[in-house]
């Protein structure tokens, strides 16, 4: 595996500025990037798509849409124009896609939300299309059911991205979220006979994980077998980034050139 093939999220070394992140991962090779929307914050998109251009770095998706679900019609419709503002966003960057988190309501069933994520991506996918942005829909770890996604497997993501059956809706797989589903590996291959692999993002779960959201690994570090998902991927016909999205407090406060340094050669060590 090329490490032009490496992506890295913008999150991942979120202490530097979207400058800092594209000169050094240029520098290290890294052949895309993935951008979080508060990497362009104080920026303006203008000068963040100067910077872009001015460097030899693959845009591959902006990061995050979703949270369609609320209890109130309000808050749908609130959460409804904010994505299409950040499909506005995403083209202003050039990205070709925008990610997903589907979003839950705690106070309601995920049946429900999951209803409400429908209605939310029905409504924005004229954009989407219009904008020519695919829309991938991220299934989340059970673990984050109560707020962050009603979608919680690749099947059910696979069921959502096949009723729209559309060229700009599908699925971003992350083996954080995915790796203990007993079905993944059939339900990989389903997502490429439908053409819905839009994006792979790749970490480790640590053991013990000491927090739910910022303790994730690199890549080897942990208990997925990243190397044999890898494999399914590529053998169901992705052949898109691998992208390298890490949340974690431990990496965030060490020295960020030396941990894309670890990326780099956690990337390379799983996949020689
Ligand atoms: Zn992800």
């Amino acid at each position: 595996m090329d490490l032009n093939r490496l992506c890295v999220h913008t999150i991942t070394t979120k202490p530097w500025t979207l400058l800092q992140a594209l000169q050094s991962y240029q520098n290290a090779g890294v052949g895309g990037i993935s951008i979080w929307q508060n990497a362009i914050e104080n920026i303006g998109f203008a000068e963040a798509r100067k910077m872009l251009d001015d460097h030899e770095i693959e845009v591959v998706s902006y990061v995050r849409g979703g949270f369609f679900p609320a209890d109130s019609e309000a808050g749908r419709s609130q959460a409804i124009g904010h994505n299409k503002y950040m499909l506005d966003e995403a083209a202003a960057l050039g990205a070709p896609s925008l990610v997903l988190v589907c979003g839950a309501h705690p106070g309601q069933s995920l049946q429900t939300s999951r209803a409400q994520i429908k209605q939310g991506i029905e409504a924005i996918l004229p954009h989407a299309e219009d904008l020519e942005i695919k829309l991938s829909i991220e299934p989340l770890h059970p673990m984050y059911a109560d707020t962050r996604s009603a979608i919680n497997t690749l099947a059910q993501a696979n069921d959502m991205a096949e009723y729209f059956d559309s060229l700009w809706v599908g699925v971003a797989i992350d083996v954080y979220h995915l790796w203990w589903d007993p079905d993944l590996y059939q339900q990989i291959e389903r997502c490429g006979q439908h053409n819905n692999m839009v994006a792979y993002h790749i970490c480790d779960w640590k053991s013990p994980t000491n927090d739910m959201l910022n303790d994730r690994g690199l890549m080897g570090e942990g208990c997925i077998p990243i190397r044999e998902i890898s494999d399914q991927i590529l053998k169901a016909g992705f052949d898109g980034f691998h992208e390298v999205e890490i949340f974690s407090e431990h990496y965030w406060n060490m020295d960020q050139e030396n941990f894309l340094g670890l990326i780099v050669e956690a990337f390379n060590n799983i996949y020689s």
